[in-house]
């Protein structure tokens, strides 16, 4: 670290426990604390100031998000919001969208979802074909969508619908604010093998959409999801996510707003090399390992040593993405990288922690009573936390764009190699071949 960058970090360290002194209140409700939070600036400090940031650069945010957590205080609101919309809506949006959305954002009082999926449109996503029609200044919007994260506790959603069919599929995409909590906006839960709901299906069936909830305009929403899957993979990517956030969930239906906000960092659990659900570090495999005796395996010693290894290269790309990023330079291609190391480091987790579970990893809490008593048996969390984190590991090989996705953009966008054969680029999206 160079003397002046030292000076800098210390200014902001200074400045930022300055102010957590004055404001951190652990009696305060989770809402009361997120507004003094959002509002000055440090939910969201890589944003320009006059939209509620604090014109840090990315690496500098990253250290503001850890100096919250280090200072035992609450982090942002976590979710798709701070992680996606906000971000989106404020490179994209008009000024009165921002106004509109981002104080919201970043104070919790509003939670998001993405609806970007459908059933016949995943990696072919601008093959999308929910669509959106005009009635005056309104859409009227019919079709389904799937895979939602957090669909049932989302007030808002980011929309994508087809809004022109006769132009190829990716020129007739819109990009809308969509308000969940209307008629005609059915949300189903998925269960997946962990035992969670996490993602559901999403039915739609003449939801009424705003012309002025169209985001970056009308017809333009390829650009716009597109600016949307870059944030999500350069914050899905390897090391991503605030090291405090997402302990308390936003919005108006999980009910955390109205909590003590001291009752979320109390029990803020461990998230060593990694974070957030489904996520288990080295330093946890480590403490198992050194429990049941496997420590003494030398593979299980060199595994580590590799996961260890692959953490630390993750976390040194993540930032210099993001120091690069904030200097308006990138290097093409790193993001990809990113998301397609953390899929290989979640599989290599996945592999390394049953091995040292043994026989024990057959079991899991698929309902949380049940991972209740089995933590109580083993004495400790961890290998409750270890057998959803193996559950999960194929997760994040799909989501944000699959490995064989991200393999794809790598070759042909930055390689420079040839795009598979098609002719979807020049046909309207009306006469495209498609299933069902
Ligand atoms: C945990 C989780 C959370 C998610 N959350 C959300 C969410 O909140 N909102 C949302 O909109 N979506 C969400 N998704 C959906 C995710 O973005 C899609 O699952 C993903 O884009 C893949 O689409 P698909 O499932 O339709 O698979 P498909 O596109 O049908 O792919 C099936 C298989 O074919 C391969 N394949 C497809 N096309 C090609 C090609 N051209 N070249 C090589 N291989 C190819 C894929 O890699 C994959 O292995 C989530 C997914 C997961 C797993």
């Amino acid at each position: 670290m160079t003397e002046s960058n030292q000076s800098t970090e210390t200014g902001l360290e200074g400045e930022l426990v300055a102010w957590l002194k004055d404001n951190w209140d652990p009696e305060s409700t989770v809402a009361e604390w997120w507004e003094r939070l959002g509002t000055a600036g440090w939910a969201a400090p890589s944003w320009p100031a006059k939209w509620y940031g604090q014109d840090l650069s990315p690496s500098e945010a990253v250290r503001a998000q850890q100096i919250i957590a280090q200072f035992g205080a609450l982090g942002p609101p976590g979710g798709l919001g701070l992680l996606l919309a906000g971000p989106t809506i404020a490179v994209q949006g008009t000024d009165e969208q921002r106004d509109r959305y981002l104080r919201d954002i970043v104070t919790g009082q509003k939670a998001w979802c993405q609806l970007f999926s459908e059933p016949g449109a995943g990696s072919d996503l601008a093959g999308l074909s929910t669509s959106a029609v005009r009635d005056g200044d309104q859409w009227i919007v019919n079709g389904q969508k799937v895979w939602t994260s957090t669909g049932t506790t989302a007030d808002l959603g980011m929309l994508l619908a087809r809004t022109d069919p006769d132009v190829p599929k990716h020129q007739g995409i819109t990009y809308f604010a969509v308000d969940m909590h209307q008629p005609g906006v059915e949300v189903r839960p998925l269960r997946e093998m962990t035992g969670r709901a996490l993602f559901n299906e999403v039915f739609l069936t003449d939801v009424v959409v705003d012309d002025d909830a169209a985001i970056g305009g009308v017809n333009n929403g390829w650009a716009v999801a597109n600016t949307t899957l870059g944030f999500e993979r350069s914050g899905l990517g390897a090391g991503g996510g605030s090291a405090a956030g997402g302990l308390a969930g936003p919005g108006t239906v999980t009910g955390d707003l109205a909590r003590r906000a001291g009752d979320f960092t109390e029990k803020r659990g461990r998230r060593a090399g990694g974070g957030g659900m489904g996520f288990v570090g080295y330093e946890t495999l480590t403490e198992l390992a050194t429990a049941n005796g496997t420590i003494a395996d030398a593979t299980v010693r060199q595994d580590l040593m590799r996961l260890f290894s692959l953490y630390e290269i993750a976390k040194y790309t993540r930032l210099r993405q993001k120091a690069l990023a904030g200097r308006g330079g990138s290097v093409p291609g790193l993001g990809n990288i990113a998301k397609l190391s953390m899929s290989d480091i979640l599989r290599r987790t996945r592999d390394l922690g049953l091995q040292i579970l043994g026989a024990r990893g057959m079991l899991h809490g698929y309902q949380s009573s049940e991972a209740k008593a089995l933590a109580e048996r083993d004495g400790n969390q961890l290998a409750v936390g270890v057998t959803e984190a193996a559950l999960f590991a194929q997760g994040p090989s799909i989501y944000g764009g699959t490995d064989e996705i991200q393999h794809n953009i790598l070759g042909e966008r930055v390689l420079g190699l040839p795009r598979e054969p098609s002719n979807d680029r020049s046909m309207p999206f009306r006469e495209l071949p498609r299933n069902g």
